[in-house]
């Protein structure tokens, strides 16, 4: 019954993760989820009543601009000139999108053909693969490994199949690694772009989740950047805001037409109370992005702390809320955390073949339930 192209499609890792999650459920457990990103942390309050004023004026129940209202791309505009120093034509080099997996999930269909090559992260975010298999292009995976901080090397991108790649995708800070772009990175990116002719896809979703004083940067402030490429963000992880579906793709004028014109066809925008909000959000005070990046930062450090007291080598992550541990077979030990300590964390695999040998655990959840989880796998035969 289904088109061939299905069968190509892994199981959706989190659909699966899902329906096991719902049998210990319903044996009783008590689960400690630290398995999908999604922020426990709620809207900020000005946000959320910037809604409500907006979707009780009836000139906002329409359909909304395909593009995005004017006044939500100059803010998207104006909030990558302010936090970035980017200057952006709200016009030609911003388009809303519907969280940045709507951008991931359609960018393939314009500029894509069949048997086309698309450059990916392994491990990583499961919808650059399968964006690239709904237009029926080939994905090369590009490893990220630990003895090279989890950055690709793109040197070892064979000729032919850089010569045949349509996209790239970079993303950092990086999930699930956890790791950020090294000075110097994008400019290689920009050359090796240029060189080989393909539209750069960066992923920055998590450049405002940081720690330590370090702020991320926009791959679009490295030279020659908005020559060859675009950047996509989302107010998901920034604002935590992961249930109102919109974010935004920014950069080349040409890249963003691409995209528009495929969305165009196939949605009718982002509901337009909810661009407002997201004006707010961008425009407003930023205090609730750096309140949850504290929080976050006193997460990381005690799961970090607890881990490496039992004995695990584990990365410290700079930016996001993802740490990334090292263990032996990666489905066995995530199998294990369920079962034995009703924990949940993300087999590695998941996100690409690369991804095995490892194990993600998401900072989703607050410091005394990342405490009972240590206390869990301490009585854990590990
Ligand atoms: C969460 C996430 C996204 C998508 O988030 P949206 O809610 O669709 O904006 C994209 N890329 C990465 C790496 C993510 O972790």
């Amino acid at each position: 019954m289904y088109a061939s192209r299905m069968s190509n499609l892994p199981p959706y890792l989190f659909a699966r993760i899902d329906a096991m999650k719902a049998e210990q459920r319903k044996k009783g457990v008590d689960l400690i989820d630290l398995g999908v990103g999604d922020p426990d942390l709620a809207t900020p309050p000005h946000v959320v009543e910037a809604l409500c004023t907006a979707a009780k004026d009836s000139k906002n129940h329409h359909y909304p601009d395909y593009a995005g209202m004017p006044a939500y791309r100059s803010a998207v505009a104006g909030w990558y000139r302010k936090r970035f120093g980017v200057t952006l034509d709200a016009d030609k080099e911003v388009v809303a999108l519907m969280g940045s997996k709507d951008g991931i999930a359609h960018i393939g269909e314009a500029f894509v053909n069949p048997g086309d090559y698309v450059l990916a992260p392994s491990p990583g975010y499961p919808v650059y693969r399968t964006g690239t298999l709904f237009a029926e292009g080939k994905v090369h995976d590009m490893p990220l490994l630990r003895e090279n901080n989890f950055i690709p090397v793109l040197s070892d991108i064979p000729k032919n199949v850089a010569k045949a790649a349509k996209i790239l995708y970079i993303n950092y800070p990086n999930n699930p690694t956890g790791a950020i772009a090294p000075e110097g990175f994008y400019k290689e990116v920009v050359d090796f772009a240029r060189d080989n002719e393909i539209v750069v896809v960066s992923d920055n979703a998590y450049s405002e989740i940081s720690f330590d004083g370090y702020r991320a940067p926009s791959f679009l402030q490295t030279k020659g950047a908005m020559e060859v490429g675009i950047e996509m963000h989302s107010l998901s992880k920034t604002y935590n805001m992961t249930g109102w579906r919109i974010g935004m793709a920014v950069g080349n004028a040409e890249v963003i037409a691409g995209l528009g014109r495929v969305k165009t066809n196939v949605d009718s925008g982002v509901f337009d109370a909810v661009q407002h909000a997201a004006i707010t959000a961008l425009s407003g005070p930023q205090d609730c992005v750096k309140d949850a990046c504290r929080i976050y930062q006193e997460r990381r450090d005690v799961l970090i702390k607890g881990l490496q007291g039992l004995g695990f080598d584990v990365p410290l992550p700079r930016a996001t809320f993802y740490v990334w541990v090292p263990v032996k077979d990666c489905m066995a030990f995530s199998g294990r955390l369920l079962t034995e300590a009703g924990i949940v964390a993300t087999p590695g695999v998941g996100f690409g073949a690369s991804g095995e040998g490892y194990v993600r655990f998401a900072i989703t959840r607050p410091v005394a339930r990342i405490q009972e989880a240590i206390e869990r796998m301490r009585k854990m035969q590990l």
